[in-house]
């Protein structure tokens, strides 16, 4: 028999019947001979049945925080004690994050650990490594697409640019990014939050539709021809 435990998921961001792995209720006081104190920490390792997550559940109270109450009836005083409720990872800050983000830990470990850390510092307002990293990421892509990679990070957008995967108009904004990154890395540039939004923008489409969406995919293998740079969108022809 699996017992469950609702819990706040901090994956998934709501209430969700959680599994419990394993739990340890642990009371506790002290007494230094004038003033006595206890309370209870309750621990549990739970996953979401939702979305399979495992993560550390704890609920505690002491008796120094209480709220005073009356029975509606007997107009007694009832004592309670505001729990505390912490989760190990702690819940995720309103998406920044893409949920897509989620399919490229299958389809790209390295990569996903990558935006991971960007959407890290994104939310910590670290602004110049998460510009580090967005060019970290790009880099990330082209080893996915198999670009060259001994060329500049000018020279991967034009490969891009000629292997098809990007358009000219994306060229110029994926530059944008890469250069906000080495200027970040190298001469202490810091994007503000509104500029480094439109760089994470930028990116996010361009890794959305070359990893996520499996164009990357149709030209590893091998038998498509690049497209001109230039060329607009043809249909296929048919058999
Ligand atoms: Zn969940």
């Amino acid at each position: 028999m699996i017992e469950t435990f609702r819990a706040h998921c901090p994956r998934c961001d709501g209430e969700r019947k959680c599994i419990i792995h394993g739990q340890f209720d642990q009371p506790w006081s002290v007494e230094d001979g004038r003033n006595y104190m206890d309370g209870q920490i309750d621990r549990k390792l739970l996953q979401c049945a939702g979305c399979e997550t495992v993560f550390y559940h704890q609920s505690s109270w002491n008796s120094e925080e209480w709220d005073n109450d009356y029975h509606p009836v007997t107009g007694e005083t009832i004592i309670s004690h505001p729990r505390t409720i912490e989760t190990y990872p702690a819940p995720e800050k309103k998406s920044q994050k893409p949920d897509w983000i989620w399919d490229i830990a299958k389809a790209d470990p390295p990569l996903h650990a990558i935006l991971y850390e960007v959407y890290q510092a994104y939310e910590a307002g670290s602004f110049i490594l998460a510009s580090v990293g967005l060019r970290t990421a790009f880099d990330r892509t082209t080893e996915i697409l198999k670009i060259n990679s001994h060329l500049s990070f000018e020279d991967k957008v034009v490969e891009l640019t000629k292997e098809g995967y990007i358009g000219e108009t994306e060229a110029n904004t994926l530059s944008v990014v890469t250069n906000a990154g080495n200027a970040a890395a190298h001469r202490g540039w810091a994007p503000d939050r509104k500029t480094f939004e439109i760089l994470i923008a930028t990116l996010e489409q361009y890794i959305y539709r070359v990893v996520v969406t499996g164009k990357a995919a149709l030209d590893l293998s091998g038998n498509i021809p690049a497209r001109p740079p230039r060329a607009k969108k043809q249909p296929k022809p048919t058999a």
